[in-house]
């Protein structure tokens, strides 16, 4: 399918984004920017999330909130805590992007390091799950709210070397299904993304020999994360799409 966002799609839209200071979540901000929302910006890395807020100042684009979190945090009150100071500030978020995630490493099952393991489980799922859970109030209070996850296709079909990762997007569908069970579309709607090969640190990072140019760009992929996101796709529940092959935006490669 191809899609043709309005420049307004997302006019006054509060949306949160995590894993915004990189790759496919920092490119996500600056186009749910552009098309008018107010976007707050999750990551780990303050100065890096200031250089996407500054982007999006200087192209005109409602002012965006900086929001130092790990999503590595294994207790509750954190995510309590960050639910309560957006609350504070507005009583409702139209939108998150489950993006930010770890790789992990690529290693076979009898050699896969339980520490790093942890760590991918306690970033991709279990603080995912906590920042969702935490910020449902707030989606629920929006007229039209949206909840995407960020999953990949070794999260469907198992693959060698995978390991955590893959078992983290496995259960990243299932996450997602579960919530799209749990409301109706018009209540919250709940889709995952597959993002496919994109040119980022973590693809580098998981195919260090590829040449770089033979990928898409975040730039490129972004039709299905603005259909998602806007009020177009308000039908739309427990999907999970390919963003390079489901939907496409006209003019993009
Ligand atoms: P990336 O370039 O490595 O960026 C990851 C982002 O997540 C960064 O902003 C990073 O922040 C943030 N992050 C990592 N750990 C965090 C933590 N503990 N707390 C808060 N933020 C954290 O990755 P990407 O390639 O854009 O991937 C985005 C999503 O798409 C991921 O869920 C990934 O699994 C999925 N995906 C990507 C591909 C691909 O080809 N790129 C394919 C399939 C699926 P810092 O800058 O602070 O580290």
């Amino acid at each position: 399918m191809y899609y043709q966002p309005k420049n307004n799609l997302l006019d006054h839209k509060r949306i949160l984004i995590t894993g915004a200071s990189e790759g496919i979540g920092r490119q996500a901000a600056l186009t749910y920017a552009h098309h008018g929302a107010s976007v707050l910006l999750l990551g780990r890395t303050e100065h890096k999330l200031n250089i996407v807020q500054n982007l999006i100042a200087e192209a005109g684009g409602r002012k965006a909130r900086v929001l130092v979190f790990d999503l590595a945090n294994t207790q509750l009150a954190p995510y309590q805590g960050l639910a309560q100071i957006l609350a504070d500030e507005c009583l409702y978020l139209d939108g998150l992007l489950n993006n930010a995630g770890i790789l992990g490493e690529i290693a076979p099952m009898a050699k896969q390091d339980a520490t790093l393991w942890s760590e991918v489980i306690a970033v991709n799922i279990n603080g995912t799950f906590m920042l969702t859970q935490a910020l449902l109030p707030l989606l629920l209070n929006a007229s039209s709210p949206s909840l995407i996850f960020s999953t990949s296709s070794v999260g469907r079909k198992g693959r060698a070397t995978w390991g955590a990762y893959a078992v983290s997007k496995f259960a990243t569908e299932g996450m997602m299904q579960i919530f799209a069970e749990e409301y109706t579309a018009a209540t919250l709607r709940v889709n995952a993304i597959n993002p496919g090969r994109t040119r980022t640190n973590m693809r580098a990072k998981a195919f260090p020999m590829e040449a770089p140019d033979q990928l898409k760009n975040p730039a490129d992929i972004m039709a299905i994360y603005l259909y998602l996101m806007g009020d177009d796709s308000r039908h739309k529940t427990g999907v999970s799409f390919n963003a390079q092959s489901d939907v496409k935006q006209r003019g993009m490669t």
